[in-house]
């Protein structure tokens, strides 16, 4: 309000004079304002001239009132011209000489108007001053109005009139002449005032204008900037919240022109929904708000706006629009949905992660209410030797593979999720039955079962699956996930690639392993294990050429466990490298007691290849038995091929290097392949029981041993036979070549004293076998891969 106020305040000779009135800007709207009043200005001079001709005309010829009429008549015609000039030549005209001119001529000709017109009226009115008074004041009054807005001139024009006339009326001398003079007087103080008056609201008009003017265009200024460098821009709305006056910007966000923009209600630009709806609320009740954020769509692309508004006010209190800022802030959003996505899916398979899954099934429970609901976990087989063998490449796709083949088992309803690493959940939202869950578990097994093919590969990578359904297994989300997960334990404790559902047995069998692994650790310490031996023999001589130790764990409660009821274990705790150091010192110092013919065979674990410890105990346990390095053999499976190849061949040839022998044991499980033969130059090849049981009975098993045993001839290695149980199968491996032979049939690991120093019995004298012991327990049976 300052300089507006300033502008008010004023004084009116200030006004006459002040700096704005100097300005081109001013001086040209003085002009404009001075000419445009030409033509009334004209017509009124026009009518004055004829009526002083007429009065002038009746008082005879006077030569010095025609002179004053013709020299009005001339100015007036001077100013009708160059007004009109002025006019079409508005932009073209100097404006600086014609306000010299002006300021000039405005003053000189309102004298010479003034002399004119009373030599031109006064004179010839002598007679009659009261209507000589009446046509002065008329002169005065068009006269000033005429050229109100340069008051110089209009206020020379007075003063030079009021003063020639007043002259002439005292010239006259006669009463009424005086009384005449004396309204003349009353008339120029009058309208001087006026005219000051009158120019004072025109410049304070112009200048006020001027400023509001830069003001707004300032403002304009400012807010052209604001839109075009902004990621911001501005909306209006008016009558039923339609588009006011939308700017370019505005028009290119919406993707509209901004002629189809206007009328449109600012409300449809958007989706419709949750945002949409309270943004509408907003708008509708014309209160205030920030950053409301909604959903448009735009040439088939989701964005996102966020909005602030107030509303528009009128003078009488109502709101007439609302009116804001708005900004796109699709890129925000988006960054933020990703987030929240990566929160909840995987990136490899897309398919929601154990976060996500876990949400879904709080969810799913909550909904159910009488109906089923059931969750699978699955594990894939073998698919740490998948990716170590074959790389992270294949792996990944193995996984995306199994991703889809899992889903296509799956109804819309149901949620597949990966949970990480190999491992996948499934939530099976409505399952009436057991056996609905049960199928499609089986569904998928079967699926995972035929092979992909990667990258001109062909894999078979299995899956095991366990099951657990609510309300039988369990109504809280952590219960259905630990007994999904205890089920696909069992699945893979027995014999993976199959579907386990869970059983309350299992929990007990989980606790009954965490027992294991409590009193494991302290089996050591309290001289719990022993070795049992079981002698390998010769086909052809029938003599015991070694004995192989196993493990045997003395519990005190339990009795007497098999290894395959703990190695596992101690494999996946790790614990697996002290108990197979203990196995062979104690085998080594066990052995250092028998006749020198005989050896021994010690079992590696994979997880023993890998510590760095086990070159340097056999070392040391070869040293400490003083047993020479040539009657100890490792016996390792193909699983230490298949996992870090090259540091376990590196291991393997510094123990050949000791003179040790290394033999493969339970060839033909696994991923068997011929090729491992040529990895690594075994002495011996232990062909797996799974052979040999049907060796007496089918063809191909018959055809497997003849292929290893023919091979192993020719790379110069023995080829030992592993469970030979029946008289049949000794008679078929002899047959096809083989070289020793190992089973119950020759003999059951028996304790060291049984042993000691004693020669191995032919095979003759064994007959009639060994009453053999019905199958073995099948919790003790090694798990062979499938
Ligand atoms: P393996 O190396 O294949 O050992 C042979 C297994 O077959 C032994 O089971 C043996 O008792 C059994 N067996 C031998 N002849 C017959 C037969 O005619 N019929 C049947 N049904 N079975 C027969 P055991 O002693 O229970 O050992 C199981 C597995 O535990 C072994 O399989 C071996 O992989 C592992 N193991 C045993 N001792 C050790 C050890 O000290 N260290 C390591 N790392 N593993 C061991
Ligand atoms: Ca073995
Ligand atoms: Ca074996």
């Amino acid at each position: 309000m300052g300089k507006q106020g300033n502008i008010w305040n004023r004084r009116f000779w200030s006004w006459m004079n002040t700096p704005e009135m100097r300005t081109d800007w001013f001086v040209e709207k003085q002009l404009r304002a001075y000419h445009s009043g030409s033509t009334a200005s004209s017509i009124g001079s026009a009518v004055l001239i004829a009526i002083m001709a007429s009065i002038s005309a009746q008082s005879g010829f006077d030569p010095l009132a025609a002179a004053g009429l013709l020299t009005f008549a001339g100015f007036a015609a001077v100013r009708q011209i160059r007004s009109s000039a002025y006019r079409r030549h508005e932009s073209q005209i100097a404006k600086m000489a014609e306000r010299v001119w002006i300021i000039r001529h405005s003053a000189i000709s309102g004298v010479a108007v003034a002399v004119a017109l009373s030599s031109a009226l006064i004179l010839p009115l002598a007679d009659m001053p009261g209507i000589a008074a009446l046509v002065v004041v008329a002169i005065m009054l068009s006269g000033s109005w005429a050229i109100d807005v340069i008051p110089r001139a209009a206020i020379g024009l007075l003063m030079t009139v009021a003063a020639g006339s007043i002259a002439a009326f005292a010239m006259i001398g006669t009463t009424e002449a005086l009384w005449a003079a004396a309204i003349v007087a009353a008339f120029t103080i009058f309208f001087t005032a006026h005219c000051m008056f009158s120019f004072n609201s025109f410049a304070v008009r112009l200048l006020r204008a001027r400023e509001l003017l830069s003001a707004a265009s300032t403002v304009q200024l400012l807010l052209n900037d604001y839109e075009e460098h902004g990621a911001d821009w501005l909306w209006e709305t008016g009558a039923q919240g339609r588009i006011v006056s939308p700017s370019a910007r505005f028009a290119e966000v919406a993707a509209h022109s901004p002629a189809k923009l206007e009328f449109v209600r600012l409300i449809d630009l958007f989706d419709p929904g949750h945002e949409r709806a309270i943004l509408e609320a907003l708008l509708h009740k014309g209160q205030p708000f920030r950053d409301v954020v909604a959903r448009l769509s735009r040439d088939g692309e989701e964005h996102w706006w966020s909005l602030s508004g107030r509303p528009i006010v009128d003078t009488a209190g109502s709101v007439t629009g609302m009116r804001g800022v708005a900004t796109d802030v699709s890129a925000a959003k988006r960054a933020e949905a990703k987030v929240a996505y990566m929160a909840h899916y995987d990136g490899l398979t897309d398919l929601p992660n154990r976060r996500l899954f876990n949400e879904s099934l709080g969810r799913a429970l909550l909904r159910r209410r009488d109906g089923g609901l059931a969750i699978l976990y699955l594990d894939i087989d073998h698919f740490k030797t998948i990716n170590d063998t074959l790389g992270h490449v294949i792996g990944d796709e193995v996984l995306k593979v199994a991703a889809q083949r899992i889903e296509s088992c799956l109804g819309h309803q149901d949620v597949v999720a990966r949970l990480g690493g190999d491992e996948f959940a499934v939530l099976l939202a409505s399952t009436s039955a057991a056996n609905d869950a049960q199928r499609i578990a089986d569904a998928i097994v079967a699926a995972m079962g035929a092979p992909m093919f990667i990258e001109r590969q062909e894999i078979i990578a299995g899956v095991s699956v366990g099951i657990a359904q609510a309300p039988d297994h369990g109504d809280s989300a952590d219960a259905l996930i630990k007994n999904a997960d205890l089920a696909l334990y069992h699945a893979k404790q027995t014999g993976r690639g199959r579907a386990a559902l869970f059983e309350i047995d299992m929990h007990e069998a989980m606790q009954a392993r965490r027992l294991i692994e409590m009193d494991l650790r302290a089996a050591l310490g309290r001289d719990q294990l022993e070795l049992h031996y079981q002698p390998l023999v010769n086909l052809e001589s029938g003599e015991t050429t070694s004995y192989e130790a196993l493990l045997r764990w003395n519990h005190p409660e339990q009795g007497l466990i098999m290894p395959a009821s703990f190695i596992p274990i101690a494999e996946e705790t790790g614990h697996i490298v002290q108990l197979g150091e203990w196995v062979i010192r104690t085998a080594l110092l066990e052995v250092a007691r028998w006749p020198a013919h005989l050896n021994v065979s010690v079992n590696l674990s994979p997880v023993q290849m890998r510590s760095t410890n086990l070159v340097p105990t056999i070392v040391n346990a070869l040293a400490a038995s003083g047993v020479a390095a040539q009657r100890l053999e490792l016996e390792i499976t193909e699983t230490v091929l298949m996992r870090d190849t090259e540091a376990n061949l590196a291991v393997l040839h510094q123990l050949r290097a000791l003179g040790v022998r290394i033999a493969l044991d339970d060839f033909g499980t696994g991923y068997s392949s011929l090729n491992y033969l040529r990895s690594f130059p075994f002495d011996k090849i232990k062909i797996d029981r799974c052979f040999v049981d049907e060796v007496d009975s089918r063809e191909d098993s018959r055809a497997i041993v003849r292929a290893v045993t023919g091979l192993a001839a020719n790379l110069g290695m023995v080829t030992t036979a592993e469970g030979v149980e029946r008289e049949d199968q000794l008679d078929e491996l002899r047959r096809e070549g083989c070289t020793e032979v190992q089973g119950y049939l020759l003999s059951r690991p028996m304790p060291v004293d049984q042993i000691a120093g004693r020669t191995a019995p032919v095979v003759a004298e064994t007959k009639p076998p060994i009453a053999i012991e019905t199958a073995r327990k099948p919790g003790i049976v090694r798990r062979k891969a499938a």
